[in-house]
């Protein structure tokens, strides 16, 4: 039986309250996917942090520094996590061949402990430093969806640039793969996207397969939805994990703030990969790198809600630590305090969606 928005809102109360009347059933008996109880009393954190974008896409290359190489490997935009490997493998192939001895990681977000993996599995000692580690960076705040969100501005690139982006996108993508489950806390699920949506629109080849389902296959209160399977990473767990694997084949940390490129010029490495996020505006005086602000409501974990959401509420990640409700954009704010009416404005969009579910027959 098919209950449209308008009815399903007149006897969600009862719905709701799990004492259905006759004839109507629970919206938990005749949706394919259980419903988020979005509820203020729910929220068990909120968190907000900075994307270090550029409209012309992550920086991957190399330049001189005094006796030393530099490499450059930042502004990965809203899809840091998804990008790392990839932008890292790039800049291992611009940095490693020809080099021996130390090498200096400079961040200790997503992109700088991939940065530093990739160094030791090509058999060579690393440090890195950081002025913060995790949990205070902003790869900690992220979703933790595998999707090339904001990396770049399709009339900002070139083809040599989106022929790199492809190729750090495929590595990615294929790396992560091998990485799913608890120990990265990394796992698949179906995504539901509100497909006219600026999100749905397919970045190059990727989501690789995906699908337009009619009304009669998904229950949100929506025309129009795409499906598609990606990754979520569980970001305080694969960051933990991250640096234990760093650690245990040997590399070092060390907390140190660089003010200016000449701090970088006296570490004892002869080779430094630059893996600083949005600080690299302030190091390297990357003017054109500016901040896009998020704020994220997590609720109480349900581990019953197994799969994904995008549109115009915003997006919805389940993760084992809590499910992540965001998609708040403010362009050129620095101040990473959380705003309890962007909070509210999010909760509101969200419920909204959430206890408009249809039942599907
Ligand atoms: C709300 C929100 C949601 C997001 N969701 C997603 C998502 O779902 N999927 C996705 O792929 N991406 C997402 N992102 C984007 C992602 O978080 C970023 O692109 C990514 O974290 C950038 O990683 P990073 O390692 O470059 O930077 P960071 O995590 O910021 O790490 C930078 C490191 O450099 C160090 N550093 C900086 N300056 C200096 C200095 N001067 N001296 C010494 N050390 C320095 C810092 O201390 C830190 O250790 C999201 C971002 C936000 C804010």
């Amino acid at each position: 039986m098919l209950l449209d928005r308008r009815q399903f809102a007149l006897s969600s109360t009862a719905v709701l309250g799990g004492c259905a009347t006759v004839g109507t059933p629970r919206i938990a008996d005749c949706s394919p996917l259980a419903r988020v109880e979005v509820d203020p009393s729910r929220v068990i954190r909120t968190v907000a942090g900075l994307r270090p974008v550029r409209r012309q896409g992550f920086v991957v290359k190399r330049e001189p520094l005094g006796d030393k190489a530099l490499v450059h490997n930042y502004r990965h935009g809203g899809g840091g996590i998804t990008m790392s490997w990839g932008t890292s493998k790039l800049a291992a192939e611009l940095g490693l061949p020809g080099h021996s001895g130390p090498v200096a990681v400079i961040g200790s977000g997503v992109v700088g402990l991939s940065m530093a993996r990739l160094v030791q599995e090509a058999g060579l000692p690393v440090t890195v430093y950081a002025a913060a580690l995790p949990p205070e960076t902003t790869s900690n705040v992220a979703g933790g969806q595998f999707h090339p969100f904001r990396v770049y501005s399709e009339d900002y690139v070139d083809d040599a640039f989106r022929a790199q982006f492809a190729r750090a996108l495929d590595y990615s993508w294929r790396r992560f793969q091998i990485m799913v489950g608890d120990d990265y806390g990394i796992r698949w699920l179906p995504t539901y996207i509100e497909s006219d949506a600026p999100e749905a629109k397919p970045i190059a080849s990727f989501p690789p397969v995906n699908r337009l389902l009619g009304r009669g296959e998904h229950p949100f209160p929506l025309d129009s939805v795409v499906r598609f399977d990606t990754m979520y990473v569980e970001v305080g767990r694969y960051l933990r994990q991250m640096i234990r694997d760093v650690m245990q084949a040997g590399g070092t940390f060390a907390v140190r703030r660089f003010a200016a490129p000449a701090d970088l010029a006296a570490l004892p490495e002869r080779l430094v990969f630059n893996c600083t996020g949005i600080g690299a505006r302030d190091l390297f005086g990357d003017t054109l790198l500016f901040p896009v602000k998020g704020q994220l409501a997590i609720l109480e974990p349900q581990p019953e809600v197994r799969y994904a959401f995008q549109g115009r509420a915003g997006y919805m990640f389940p993760r084992p630590d809590g499910i992540v409700l965001g998609g708040t954009y403010q362009r050129d704010v620095w101040d990473t305090s959380v705003d309890p009416a962007a909070i509210a404005g999010i909760l509101k969009s969200q419920k909204a969606l959430f206890d408009g579910f249809r039942c599907v027959a």
